[in-house]
């Protein structure tokens, strides 16, 4: 199965997309890489999913990276009797410690370090920025709060307190807890909450140690304040627009997005953008004209993944959600400013071998009208470099580990095989060219560009470049896969 869209489509799956047919339907529909939330659901449920996703990718024969998304040192209130209560504007509302279900007039808040650090006056922020309590009194465990501006807070809703520096580790019990559990199950990248500092990210890196891509989620001002650095540490990046937006004013938001994008691109790091891309979908069939347009943006950008979470997750149409980015993905592709838009402010590559022959690979398929670019990596790295071009040419990345082909499907523009090694580089092209034509992107006598690092197994030692016609260098690949 070929993907029309270049920029790929994360989709969070929760209790509205847990059963096989809605994950394969939504598969089918586009998504390349599906997200595990650790901030909802137990362990069971999670498992339960990546089972059904591991089924999907089995079935299909499509290679699908799964995220796991730690909660972090989110804060976040408990849970309510009814599932949610309204707090009405002007109302009086408690937080508390207590372990009991919430109602209207009061709702556990799980941390201590909040109530260390609120006083009269401070301002709590709700379900991402939708309600605001201001706190009147504190004593103890127990605050006191007006709801500023109310509305209906359901169980487990984010709380942000702008302005007041907490004491929070960037992993929690919690968070190490949940890693050790996605790891084991096999999850292909790690996304990281609230980070902070680059040093979050080298914490997390050595636990995870190599078993899955790491992923910096930006939602922190500290965090854009060091945004080279973090960048430069991290495998992938989330601009975690939901978080991002509370703590700063969203009028920031989208400069940063673009900001954060352009980064990554510079340092060939993928990038998703995150939150409310078509927020309304979550209760309606169709987005609004500007969620639409958000997409767009995003995909002109030049993003790796757009990314979907209760429009997916939890809404009323978790399908139609899938089908709508995907047509909006396609629909700017086809437009002939896109790539025009992508490339108009060019990226140096780096003095290495790898960016020479990804950047030769580039310009010789195009010059050429080579109908794909098929890397060979046994890392992932060879692709990583060559998606940074964003070449105009459809792009293959081959690799015998079934890991890398899975974390590369988040990757801008590339279509992932997992394939039998091989043992030399003549076979190499062999396998290159016809698992190109086998998956649909070119017939015999076409032209495809190859590049791999020779010796193999050597991560960042793409150092060939060929230029092969299908059909004419299958002989010695005897070993197909
Ligand atoms: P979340 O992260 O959905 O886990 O909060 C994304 C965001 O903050 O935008
Ligand atoms: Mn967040």
């Amino acid at each position: 199965m070929k993907r029309k869209h270049l920029c790929k489509i994360v989709a969070t799956l929760g209790p509205a997309s847990s059963d096989k047919e809605t994950i394969a339907a939504l598969f089918k529909s586009g998504v390349d890489t599906f997200r595990l939330n650790f901030s909802h659901g137990t362990h069971e449920d999670h498992k339960k999913r990546y089972d059904l996703i591991r089924e999907v990718e089995q079935e299909t024969g499509r290679p699908i990276a799964v995220l796991m998304d730690l909660q972090g040192p989110k804060l976040r209130v408990g849970r309510f009797a009814e599932g949610s209560a309204e707090l009405k504007t002007g109302a009086t509302f408690r937080l508390d410690m207590k372990d009991e279900l919430g109602d209207a007039t009061r709702a556990t808040l799980p941390h201590k370090e909040i109530f260390d650090a609120i006083e009269a006056g401070t301002d709590l922020l709700l379900d991402d920025g939708r309600i605001r309590l201001r706190v009147r009194s504190v004593k103890g465990t127990e605050a006191e709060t007006e709801v500023v501006v109310g509305g209906v807070l359901s169980n487990n809703k984010g709380v942000n307190v702008p302005g007041v520096v907490l004491p929070l580790s960037a992993l929690t019990e919690k968070d190490l807890k949940d890693m050790e559990f996605g790891l084991e199950l096999g999850c292909d990248w790690c996304a990281l909450s609230f980070v902070q500092r680059p040093e979050d990210v080298m914490e997390a890196r050595k636990l995870v140690n190599g078993r899955a891509g790491v992923m910096a989620k930006l939602e922190k001002p500290s965090a854009i304040e060091q945004l080279e650095a973090i960048v430069a540490l991290t495998d992938a990046v989330m601009v975690a627009r939901g978080d991002l937006g509370v703590e700063l004013p969203p009028e920031n938001v989208p400069v940063l997005q673009k900001r954060i994008i352009r980064m990554c691109r510079e340092h060939g790091k993928p990038v998703i953008v995150a939150t409310q891309m078509l927020e309304t979908m979550v209760t309606s069939p169709t987005p609004t004209r500007a969620e639409a347009s958000d997409v767009a943006t995003a995909v002109y950008d030049g993003a790796d993944a757009v990314m979907l979470s209760a429009e997916s997750a939890s809404g009323a149409y978790p399908l139609e959600a899938v089908s709508m980015m995907n047509r909006i993905i396609e629909t700017i592709e086809q437009d002939p400013l896109y790539l025009k838009l992508i490339h108009a402010d060019e990226l140096e590559p780096n003095p290495t071998e790898a960016d020479a022959i990804s950047d030769a690979a580039s310009q010789v398929a195009d010059l050429l009208g080579a109908k794909a670019i098929v890397t060979f990596t046994t890392t992932g790295s060879t692709a990583f470099r060559a998606a940074r071009c964003r070449p105009k040419t459809p792009l293959l990345g081959l690799t015998p580990d079934l890991r890398v082909a899975r974390r590369m499907s988040l990757i801008w523009g590339v279509h992932s095989v997992n394939t039998r090694d091989v043992s030399s580089f003549a076979e190499m092209v062999g396998k290159s060219t016809r698992i190109a034509r086998r998956e649909g992107f070119c017939e015999n006598g076409d032209k495809v560009v190859v590049t791999a690092g020779i010796p193999f197994g050597t991560p960042g030692s793409t150092n060939n470049l060929r230029i092969a016609t299908v059909g004419q260098h299958e002989k010695t690949d005897r070993n197909e896969a």
